[in-house]
């Protein structure tokens, strides 16, 4: 393990300005979906939304990393830090935007972090990342700046403007005023922030000509969590008619249970390399185990290997163990129950069925793993599901939607109107 730098030295948020009225209204608008997980950009080319890659990935890990010589990275540079050092990188940013500092809503998240988080002045959770503290806001503008490049490198312009994605929050609530004052960090003119599953339902529209209105359950399965959310929509219209969300539920877990069995299989006297003060070897297998996850959304069996991670009786060799997805499967099962249960608990507020519905939207990466699909066609007797793109399709509508002059008027939390300000 490299020696942690106690200096930070360059970070981008104090090269960065914040918007002024010069810029108003000037250059393209780009949408930008920061996950919990990932965070994605996309931007109309002519008619069509582009989801812009990063290090040709659809989008860039949503991480901030103290970097060797003090440098703050994100991004991928910053992922690769979190392997290595694993306290000087924080992830789940968005979950932490969204609750006051020891919410319990978003314990599991503080529990799976190793860098320091303390309370900040707005009583939001902090990072300490060497001798600075960067509140939660500053932390996602960090993701945004990087998202902001991106954009800027691919469309060869300057980028003022942005639209932001999230999930169906009140105006006032902590989110949402984190989102904004972030993009004002960031040096961008938020021009909305778009809730996710009406981004989704409103992209989703193109496939019906027939029918007015439509109900749809959105089921947003993400690194970072699992959030149902029932809408109705019509053209240029959505109304969330209710939402239920929970970060436990999240890919994340998934992947943590599996790290947990993967581990049990070792054999006898063998345990990972490293201890507390040099976790790189665990992370080196936790990023494995996920990608091996990954795989059996397309195959039934996966090999998870990884060199000189084991201890066994003082001698490094391979962590070396196979898995299957039936294996996997039954890691997964409890958390996908839960999930259709709050598809439930959501219906039940509004006295409507499964079967009510007029289709399931499927998004969030998490959602390929076909025994997810399986069981929601099962709980959803019936009716269509679309699994659509899952990973950039909230940006890529929201790009759209950013991009048409007849949406629908901003508002609160009224309703009928699926975009807010
Ligand atoms: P977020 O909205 O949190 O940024 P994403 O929609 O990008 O999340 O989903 C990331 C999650 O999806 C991670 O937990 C990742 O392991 C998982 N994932 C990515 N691809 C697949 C796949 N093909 N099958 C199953 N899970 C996947
Ligand atoms: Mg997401």
């Amino acid at each position: 393990m490299t020696q942690a730098p106690t200096h930070v030295t360059d970070c981008p948020l104090d090269r960065t300005r914040p918007p002024d009225s010069s810029t108003r209204s000037l250059g393209p608008v780009v949408a930008i979906d920061l996950g919990t997980t990932n965070c994605r950009v996309a931007a109309m080319q002519g008619s069509n939304p582009v989801c812009i890659p990063s290090e040709r990935m659809e989008g860039a890990p949503a991480v901030v990393a103290l970097g060797p010589g003090g440098r703050i990275l994100t991004g991928h540079p910053a992922r690769g830090q979190q392997a290595a050092n694993p306290a000087l990188a924080v992830w789940g940013i968005k979950g932490l935007m969204s609750a006051p500092y020891g919410d319990r809503k978003v314990k599991w998240l503080y529990d799976q972090l190793r860098c320091k988080v303390v309370r900040g002045e707005d009583g939001l959770p902090a990072v300490v990342l060497g001798d600075r503290t960067f509140a939660a806001r500053e932390l996602a503008a960090l993701i945004l700046i990087e998202a902001r490049e991106r954009a800027q490198n691919f469309l060869r312009q300057p980028v003022h403007r942005a639209v932001l994605t999230l999930p169906p929050t009140r105006k006032e609530e902590p989110l949402s005023k984190a989102m904004s004052e972030a993009a004002a960090l960031a040096g961008l003119h938020l021009e909305r922030l778009i809730s996710e599953p009406t981004a989704v339902a409103l992209g989703a529209f193109g496939r019906h000509k027939g029918k007015p209105e439509r109900t749809a359950m959105v089921c947003d399965w993400g690194g970072g969590s699992f959030r149902a959310s029932l809408v109705r929509y019509a053209p240029r219209q959505c109304q969330v008619l209710g939402t239920e969300g929970n970060v436990a539920l999240c890919g994340a877990e998934l992947d943590k249970r599996l790290l947990d069995m993967l581990m049990r299989k070792l054999p006898t006297g063998s345990r990972i390399a490293g201890d507390a003060n040099n976790p790189a070897a665990l992370y080196r297998v936790a990023g494995a185990a996920e990608h091996a996850k990954i795989q059996l959304s397309t195959q039934e069996e996966a090999r998870i290997r990884v060199p000189f991670a084991v201890n066994a009786g003082g001698q490094l060799g391979d962590f070396d163990v196979a898995l299957t997805r039936r294996e996997l499967e039954e890691l997964a099962r409890p958390l996908i129950d839960s999930a259709l249960k709050m598809c439930e608990q959501v219906l039940e507020q509004k006295t409507m069925f499964p079967g009510d519905v007029d289709e399931v939207l499927l998004v969030g990466e998490q959602c390929r793993m076909p025994l997810f699909q399986q069981r929601a066609q099962e709980f959803f007797v019936g009716v269509p599901i679309y699994l659509d793109e899952p990973g950039p399709s909230v940006v890529l509508s929201a790009a759209r939607l950013s991009s048409t002059t007849s949406t629908p008027p901003p508002s609160g939390t009224a309703t009928p109107a699926p975009v807010r300000r």
